[in-house]
């Protein structure tokens, strides 16, 4: 992610930030221009941008932030919508007459908006899905599970559902043993998740991507809910390493599919963060890898450098993690296997296969 700056004071701000902490000024999210704005309240909703390049334009906060703080961003003042580009992507929430819930929907949204900010970057940032034939719009609900009501996170038919108690740190940390995972986090559900929603996509519009898919991750026309029930009962084949990111990758070519997808923007916004702090690695053993940018590892065609700059930058943030007494950050290895389906991806969203013209044909679409 980018860094951003007040435009009042000049110090570093943050993309959750709502004001600054050095000079209290108000901030927000400016969707269409990828950057955090510096605003004053000319009234509650009409503020007026101190960005110089604005031009004194007006906006206004989106409804879930004047209202309920579970948002930063903003819309521009004369637009018709009251929630913004990531709010309106939410479709249904959790009770918020249970206290606990309005913090878990908070987290939520933070994460979403994290994870929307790197589909922006990538040029396939999700539009709401108008009705529930809608095949290439996007809908999120985040459900609390009731006593008799399990809910189960997953994707169908571009509606993303989230078991929002995945918001709650106990839950989710006793669930990752469960699971035996290495990493669970509230914004790897998001990616996981688009990934089945972005596979729907690509498969749908490229039939000749759809093979080349196979080529890396299997036929995905297995029965889906047959190969879950042999992974869960058996677990992941020994050797799953050799070819799989995760354990769970195993279960499915969707799941691995996910899975790898989900780790290529864990990596891709790493990586943009690196490079926009400005950090460099020079190793001081001549076989380590060095990370140097030549340019943001976003839509760079020199994707094995990118890899080689993952590759310091993973040992390094490991090893920082490690000093703090924490949980290594990456706990992955990338096996030749994987790296190839990294590949694979980049080279699929380097083809612009998801481009937003492609699929927003019957809109115009800002962002
Ligand atoms: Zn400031
Ligand atoms: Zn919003
Ligand atoms: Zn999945």
């Amino acid at each position: 992610m980018k860094v951003f700056y007040c435009h009042n004071c000049h110090h570093q701000v943050f993309f959750n930030n709502t004001y600054c902490e050095n000079c209290n000024t108000l901030l927000g999210y400016q969707v269409t221009k990828k950057t955090m704005g510096t605003f004053e309240a000319i009234e509650p909703l009409k503020w007026r941008s101190l960005n110089p390049k604005d031009q004194n334009a007006l906006f206004k906060p989106c409804y879930n932030y004047s209202q309920n703080q579970v948002c930063n961003w903003m819309i521009p003042f004369d637009d018709e919508h009251i929630y913004c580009e990531s709010c309106r992507l939410t479709h249904t929430i959790p009770d918020l007459s249970e206290p606990q819930n309005i913090l878990y929907w908070q987290r939520l949204e933070q994460a979403k908006r994290r994870f929307l900010y790197l589909t922006q970057q990538l040029n396939i940032f999700p539009r709401p899905k108008k009705n529930d034939d809608d095949r290439y719009g996007l809908r999120f609900n985040f459900l609390m599970p009731q006593p008799n009501d399990p809910v189960m996170t997953g994707h169908q038919l571009g509606t993303i559902t989230l078991n929002a108690s995945e918001a709650d740190v106990v839950h989710r940390e006793k669930t990752r043993l469960d699971m035996q995972e290495n990493y669970r986090t509230v914004l790897g559900h998001f990616r996981h998740e688009s990934g089945h929603y972005y596979f729907d996509i690509l498969a749908h519009l490229y039939p000749e991507w759809l093979k080349e898919f196979r080529f890396y991750f299997g036929d995905e026309r297995q029965d889906y809910g047959h190969a879950l029930e042999e992974y869960y009962q058996h677990g992941p084949a020994l050797n799953w390493q050799d070819h799989y990111i995760s354990r769970y990758a195993c279960a499915h070519p969707w799941e691995d599919w996910a899975e790898t997808w989900a780790h290529y923007l864990h990596m891709m916004d790493t990586l943009d963060t690196a490079y926009h702090t400005g950090m460099c690695i020079e190793a001081n053993h001549r076989i380590d890898p060095d990370m140097h940018f030549k340019e943001s590892p976003i839509g760079s065609l020199d994707f094995e450098h990118t890899l080689t700059n993952w590759f310091a930058l993973s040992y390094a943030l490991n090893g920082l993690n490690r000093s703090m007494g924490l949980q290594d950050a990456y706990p992955f290895t990338l096996s030749n296997g994987v790296l190839d389906k990294l590949r694979f991806i980049h080279r699929t969203l380097m083809k612009t296969a998801l481009k937003p013209e492609t699929r927003h044909s019957d809109e115009s679409e800002s962002t």
